[in-house]
């Protein structure tokens, strides 16, 4: 009576879920997905497989969540259902709690689409246990503390993913790491073409030595954007770039967020990302690419796109062991300046600032100096400087008036997260203002406590 296991399964992990929840254990992603898989081994093949449409996976070492991001924003635009493991939960204990979180306690699940963003060394599992349609791959970087080969060890494991059911490949033609994935399967190409004149002083920062997967020589770059990607050609064998079948035209990046056209064929979209950085164009184009493939109409990536960035730019409020956060991104002095007036206008706010100059949140951190903290000079509570720029916030800080005394330098994010959490009592507000790439940080540390936010 395998039907009865499974609800058996079910109804368990729903359950151990809300007393998870209930308990505000906040720690519970793969807890309902680990008994339900103990109680019924095939619990996950069976729930995917009731997909009207398919399943498709999102890996690759960094932009897995704004990819499936902005892909389920196009799907749901278009008119379709979609279950994504937006908790970022992507190992396959993780997956099988989200897919059993939307099914109905007797295990039907009503969706048009499955949408999983799956850890890389989880790829080969997910696979050999539901049957994934496509796999888009973002970018392969080279760890650090890459000395044992760690990447091509992540590459065997993606081929093999992929190898299992025959899915279609959707990869990255820019990242020789990923160009070079699958050569025997099915594949769709995506990948910049050209940079906006604006844009081209941004080209070539973090450039990474990159080598022929085919003969080993080190390839020659005509246009490189960040680390190995880029147009490249091995001098030495035939090997190159593959021409991309999606493509983004003429980008005009900027800190506030970047336009380009996206082309496929002789269709052709203007999009327009409220988010910074040329990562979030590949991410965006990563997920145009399947979308145009699926015939979705070019206006409505356009609005998916541009729903999901806009949505992410906003401002974010959860509750933590019963203290409200709220989370607003700041990238520039006018927008600064009226996040920081709100603030002030809170007679028991409670204020973290994290500044960070990567790349995404513009190197020069002049602009701090145009935003009017001097709005904060009267708060009456300490204020938490973070970030690799938090010695330099706390100057800023000084500046605008506040005493000395008040201004707490505390580097780690995550160790800044616990001291305002810490020091935040139950009728106050806990506001944080992180730079763009602080606001990733914080989703990640969100993430392992448990919470999430809405635009990941
Ligand atoms: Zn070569």
């Amino acid at each position: 009576m395998p039907q009865v296991v499974d609800r058996l399964a079910i109804a368990a992990a729903k359950l151990s879920a809300k007393a998870i929840r209930v308990a505000g254990l906040g720690m519970g992603s793969n807890l309902p997905g680990k008994v339900a898989r103990k109680l019924s081994p095939s619990v996950l093949n069976k729930l995917a497989a009731q997909s009207r449409l398919g399943v498709i996976a999102v890996s690759g070492t960094n932009g897995k969540s704004t990819t499936s991001g902005f892909l389920a924003s196009i799907l749901s635009k278009a008119g379709y259902r979609v279950v994504h493991n937006r908790q970022g939960a992507n190992l396959v204990t993780g997956i099988t709690a989200t897919l059993i979180d939307e099914a109905s306690w007797t295990g039907t699940l009503d969706t048009d689409y499955c949408l999983f963003e799956i850890d890389e060394a989880s790829l080969p599992v997910v696979a050999s246990e539901i049957k994934i349609g496509n796999i888009i791959v973002t970018n392969l970087f080279r760890d650090q503390l890459d000395r044992f080969g760690e990447l091509d060890t992540t590459a065997r494991l993606i081929n093999k993913g992929i190898a299992i059911n025959n899915s279609e490949a959707v990869l990255n033609a820019d990242d020789p790491n990923v160009a070079s994935l699958a050569p025997e399967s099915k594949h769709l190409y995506y990948g910049i073409e050209s940079l906006a004149a604006s844009s081209t002083n941004q080209a070539g920062l973090l450039a990474e030595l990159s080598y022929c997967n085919k003969c080993g020589k080190e390839y020659s770059y005509d246009l490189i954007f960040y680390g190995q990607l880029g147009h490249y050609t091995c001098s030495s064998c035939q090997n190159k770039r593959p021409t991309p079948d999606v493509s983004a035209h003429n980008v005009d990046v900027r800190s506030s967020g970047s336009s380009f056209q996206i082309k496929f064929g002789n269709v052709a979209s203007d999009i327009r990302l409220n988010l910074p950085g040329l990562f979030n164009v590949y991410n965006a184009l990563a997920a145009a690419a399947i979308a145009f493939q699926m015939d979705i109409a070019a206006e409505t990536i356009r609005e998916g796109l541009n729903k999901y960035s806009t949505l992410f730019g906003r401002s974010e409020k959860l509750v933590i062991e019963g203290k409200p956060i709220l989370i607003q991104l700041i990238k520039n002095p006018a927008g600064a300046s009226q996040v920081v007036a709100s603030v002030a206008g809170d007679p028991n706010a409670k204020i973290l600032i994290a500044i960070n100059d990567n790349l995404a949140d513009g190197r020069d951190i002049s602009w701090l100096w145009d935003a009017e903290f001097e709005q904060l000079s009267t708060a009456r509570e300490n204020v938490i400087v973070s970030g690799q720029r938090a010695e330099d916030m706390a100057v800023r800080m000084k500046y605008a008036g506040l005493p000395p005394e008040q201004i707490q330098v505390v580097t780690p994010l995550e160790k800044a997260l616990k001291q305002a959490l810490d020091t935040t009592d139950d009728q106050q507000t806990l506001w944080i203002l992180p730079t763009y790439t602080c606001l990733l940080e914080l989703q990640k540390i969100l993430k392992s406590m448990g919470y999430s936010l809405s635009g990941t």
